[in-house]
């Protein structure tokens, strides 16, 4: 199936116009085509070689929302016309112990990612969501509410559920104090759910002029980090903070404002290593923990909460001609809050 999309041809290199091949329908694969595809920090630390040595060419892209086109012989969960969401990945080993219990995103034998990864086949380029047509297996996509606003509903499907996840494993809710640090694409969701679920927010934030925007979606409280460090003598004592930055930041005076038996949890991915004081820890049984976006169960629950909560990530909607400058403006934190790429513009 010939498809229009935007790739990166080596590391570092700007994005380019690409026609590409996808796979004809396997007997439960879907075909859809792509309505709206966000810019998430990863597609940037991959396209880069943040993280280490990447696949190229890259077709960046794992929020992915369209509208079903055609069905394989035996695909049944997906009617045609229907809207319909891809995330991170787009298959697993399906056998291990992990995918068994629905958590294929910690699959032992390695999740197949959207992009910058092969196939189960161990061969064929896996190509993502910065494009005009996308084809999968039934059981790695999930339905969208027609209610939703199908570009904020785009990065619900890697940013939202990396903060819902979290959130609801160490139980965000009413009585509970819930930091989030960085009001960026995933902190935005982040926000959104926390307030959702009843808990009591705080955004830490290196931005001074995002306070009113962080009250607006839901923060009870804003605090600034990035002026001088008299804001870590704060006194607060929180039961979870998600890191959700792209930066390498230190993480300790965070710690410092948890309380006894309190979580770290880090979703943000700088891909560079973090020194903790032991200290921190140790004086108030405090734990450091990590979450990687969530399970296709887990993903569908989130589709439906946001459905009925009308919750949407904040977006502004590019062409497809504008994905380099979006992703300049990503890095610098100029995004309000997040970027969504048209895909009638490829
Ligand atoms: P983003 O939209 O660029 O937001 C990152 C936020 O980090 C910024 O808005 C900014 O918030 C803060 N920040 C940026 N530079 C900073 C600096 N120098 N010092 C302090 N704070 C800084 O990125 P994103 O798409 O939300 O992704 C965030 C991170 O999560 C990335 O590393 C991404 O790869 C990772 N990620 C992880 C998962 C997972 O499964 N765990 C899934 C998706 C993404 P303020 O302006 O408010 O300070
Ligand atoms: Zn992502
Ligand atoms: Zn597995």
């Amino acid at each position: 199936m010939k498809t229009r999309g935007y790739v990166a041809h080596a590391p570092r290199t700007e994005l380019v116009p690409f026609e590409f091949e996808r796979r004809e329908l396997r007997a439960h694969d879907v075909a859809f085509d792509v309505l709206y595809a966000g810019i998430c920090h990863s597609d940037i630390h991959q396209a880069r070689e943040e993280w280490g040595p990447s696949l190229f060419p890259m077709v960046p892209g794992h929020e992915i929302i369209g509208v079903v086109t055609a069905l394989g012989a035996q695909a049944s969960r997906f009617e045609v016309g229907e809207r319909i969401g891809v995330g991170v990945f787009v298959d697993s080993c399906r056998s291990c112990e992990h995918c068994r219990n629905g958590l294929p995103q910690y699959c032992t034998a390695g999740m197949t990612p959207t992009y910058n990864g092969h196939e189960r086949d161990g061969s064929t380029i896996a190509f993502g969501g910065y494009c005009t047509e996308f084809v999968v297996d039934e059981d790695f996509a999930v339905h969208v509410s027609e209610s939703l606003d199908p570009a904020g509903a785009a990065p619900l499907l890697c940013a939202g559920i990396t903060l819902y996840s979290p959130l609801r494993h160490w139980r965000a809710g009413p009585g509970k104090k819930v930091g989030i640090i960085g009001l960026g694409g995933l902190g935005h969701m982040g926000v959104k759910f926390a307030h959702a679920m009843g808990a009591d927010v705080t955004v830490f934030s290196h931005s001074p002029q995002k306070e009113a925007d962080a009250l607006a979606l839901g923060a009870d409280h804003f605090i600034v980090t990035s002026k001088d460090a008299s804001w870590a003598e704060a006194v607060e004592r929180y039961d979870l903070i998600i890191n959700a930055t792209s930066a390498d930041i230190d993480l300790n005076p965070y710690l410092r404002l948890l309380d006894l038996d309190g979580t770290l949890v880090i979703v943000g991915l700088s891909g560079v290593p973090v020194q903790i004081h032991q200290s921190l820890l140790l004086e108030a049984r405090r734990s450091i923990g990590g979450s990687q976006i969530g399970g296709m169960t887990e993903l569908q629950e989130m589709m439906d909460f946001c459905a009925q909560h009308d919750i949407t990530s904040q977006v502004e909607v590019v062409s497809a001609d504008y994905i380099n400058q979006a992703w300049g403006r990503t890095v610098a934190s100029d995004v309000k809050y997040r970027f969504v790429i048209d895909a009638a513009t490829f």
